[in-house]
């Protein structure tokens, strides 16, 4: 009798999360998992986000029913306060995990994904160290030839906020169905630490900065790996999975 078994193997999605992670550790960063349900203190209040702050609306949330202030996390971002509470500065680390929006699903959209938050917090940090360590880590991830541009972006934990593009690695900067003709590749938001949010879990933001920022993992396995639909990585299709 022949017994013959497939190999077993990590989803891409596991696959890409363990080498970003890796390129972090090397970099000194710890990693930290969270709760996926989360309070609206965590996930908002603690961001500088409070209830009547319109970037609220930015991310349609999945509440916990019967549970009064307590939902799904919209964002890996949840984990800062939880860090920063409980740990003296300074430090790095970098926070993993699914997150959850309430919204419909199209090929670039779903309900669930997963992020990678980073948080650096320590004497005099500013852009620059933001710029040389996201520069390095995309450089480790896509290559050394990929061109980078930082511009400002809004988010209401960081101040200032930068989104950071990648040069469409498909048409070289020319314009094309990928980057959406611009030839440039939304990749990911960062920023200095807003003062707010290191006061808010007691830390004296004149005597320490940060910066922090959020990366899409499902964006950027999309464009590492050449997959045009989001959805592709949930719905079980083995002819995807096997690839890897
Ligand atoms: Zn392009």
């Amino acid at each position: 009798m022949n017994h013959s078994f497939q190999k077993g193997h990590t989803h891409p999605i596991t696959h890409i999360i363990n080498k970003i992670a890796g390129i972090f550790v090397s970099m000194g960063f710890e990693i930290m998992l969270g709760p996926e349900i989360e309070t609206e203190y965590y996930n908002f209040d603690s961001l500088n986000m409070p209830k009547d702050h319109p970037a609220r609306d930015m991310q349609d949330t999945f509440w916990i029913k019967n549970k009064k202030k307590t939902l799904l996390r919209t964002q890996t971002s949840a984990m800062q306060a939880r860090y920063m509470e409980t740990h003296k500065p300074p430090f790095k680390i970098i926070a993993v995990g699914k997150v959850f929006r309430n919204e419909a699903t199209d090929s670039t959209h779903n309900a669930s994904f997963h992020q990678i938050e980073g948080l650096v917090v320590g004497k005099n940090i500013n852009l620059a160290n933001l710029k040389g360590t996201l520069n390095y880590f995309l450089h480790k991830l896509f290559g050394n030839n990929i061109k980078t541009q930082f511009r400002p972006g809004y988010f209401p934990f960081v101040e200032p906020g930068i989104e950071i593009d990648m040069m469409c690695f498909r048409c070289g900067g020319k314009g094309c169905p990928t980057c959406k003709q611009s030839g440039w590749i939304e990749i990911l938001g960062a920023g200095i630490v807003h003062p707010k949010v290191l006061s808010n879990s007691k830390i004296n933001p004149n005597k320490w900065q940060g910066f922090a920022f959020g990366i899409g993992i499902e964006r950027l396995a999309m464009l590492k790996y050449d997959i045009t639909d989001v959805r592709m990585f949930s719905n079980g299709d083995l002819r995807l999975v096997n690839q890897f």
